[in-house]
């Protein structure tokens, strides 16, 4: 068994704060209310802690403020302005503004799509937020993890597992194998497929048109031993 923490609570020069340590992340990518309420049911149900990345407002992300064991980061969308829509935000400083004003004074940020640069580093740095886990490295790369400081100042924690990509190329299932390996263990889910038990493109294919209708995502739900709430239920009983 490994203790669950916040991404907030990692301090580089103290691995008792990392090591041996599973950290549970979710990145809500503005999942109706019943798909996020899903997540958060199993989740405090495990008693565990975890990290949830907010794309907006609702009140289930005020029922997860709630809860002491679970941090609010933010999950800035930058695609629009790399796509020239700037109808979102016209800048990437109001596109964060515009997330911190929903989650005021937290430290932990992933962007959507996983977007950082140089200017939006320092960015995030001028604003507050200590924590960053926008680097992927998967643990199937077979190498040992530890958190480091960027030049802009903040912690760097990058995630070694998603969901999402388990569908893509081999990832292991064997959670404790895994925290035991890599050293900084981060785990990325989206509570879209832990409501669907995603295990395949066509699983979310099939639920795209769909996603403002739990209802009806509920018949498309994956009955797969490896989807991503089988996934997750693994990893919180190596966390409890
Ligand atoms: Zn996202």
């Amino acid at each position: 068994m490994s203790k669950s923490s916040c991404i907030s609570e990692i301090v580089i020069e103290d691995p008792s704060t990392w090591l041996d340590r599973i950290f549970l992340t979710f990145d809500i990518d503005w999942a109706h209310d019943a798909v996020l309420s899903h997540t958060v049911d199993i989740v405090e149900a495990a008693g565990v802690r975890a990290t949830w990345f907010v794309t907006h407002r609702s009140p289930v992300v005020d029922r997860i403020r709630s809860n002491p064991a679970f941090e609010l980061g933010i999950h800035p969308n930058f695609n629009p302005l790399l796509t020239g829509d700037l109808t979102r935000a016209p800048h990437c400083d109001a596109e964060i503004d515009a997330m911190l004003d929903i989650v005021p004074g937290c430290r932990s940020v992933r962007s959507h799509s996983v977007a950082q640069s140089g200017p939006i580093m320092r960015a995030f740095a001028d604003r507050g937020l200590t924590h960053d886990t926008n680097d992927n490295i998967p643990e199937s790369a077979g190498m040992r993890i530890r958190p480091w400081r960027s030049s802009s100042g903040m912690v760097k924690a990058p995630y070694c597992w998603a969901d999402e990509h388990a569908w893509s190329r081999p990832q292991s299932l064997d959670f404790q194998d895994i925290v035991d390996r890599v050293g900084l263990a981060v785990f990325d889910f989206h509570p879209i497929h832990v409501f669907l038990n995603t295990e395949e493109p066509a699983t979310y294919g099939a639920a795209r048109p769909h996603l403002r209708e739990p209802e009806r995502l509920l018949d498309l739900r994956s009955p797969s031993l490896l989807g991503a709430r089988a996934a997750l239920e693994r990893l919180l009983e190596t966390a409890t």
